[in-house]
This record gives structure tokens, C-alpha cells and sequence, in this order.
């Protein structure tokens, strides 16, 4: 029984965790100097290989890059 319930807290975790910390960060892209929230359409379309990942606007700001205008983070 105990088990089952580490296994249960440790799946909920891997459920919630990308929820959570995605709702934190902010997308850019090598390609381009603008930053978006993960759900801005824009973001979507992101290749994996040029994705980089913001904690913050200010950090955002600080690597050269600037709000999109579609998303306005
Ligand atoms: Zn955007």
C-alpha cells in the first residue's frame, strides 16, 4: 500500500510540476529577439533546439530580447 501511494504522489508531481513551472517562465527563440508566455501562439512554434527559457521578463530583457507584440508578456 505504501508503494502504490509514493507512486501516486510521484506521478502527480510529474502532472502538475510542467503545469506550474510553465505558468513562471517566459519562451524566446535563437532566431528571433522577442519572448513570449509558453501559450502565445508564436511560442508554439518554437523548434526545441532554438528555444530558450526566461524566468522572468527581466531576464528576458537583460539577454537583449523584447515583449512580442502579439502576447504582450
Ligand atoms: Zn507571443
Amino acid at each position: 500500500m505504501k508503494v502504490q501511494r509514493l507512486f501516486l504522489a510521484v506521478l502527480l508531481a510529474v502532472i502538475l510540476l510542467p503545469c506550474t513551472t510553465a505558468l513562471a517562465e517566459y519562451w524566446g527563440s535563437k532566431k528571433s529577439d522577442k519572448f513570449h508566455y509558453p501559450s502565445c501562439t508564436w511560442a508554439q512554434k518554437i523548434k526545441p533546439e532554438n528555444l530558450v527559457v526566461f524566468q522572468s521578463k527581466e531576464e528576458a530583457a537583460k539577454a537583449g530580447y523584447v515583449p512580442c507584440k502579439v502576447c504582450k508578456p
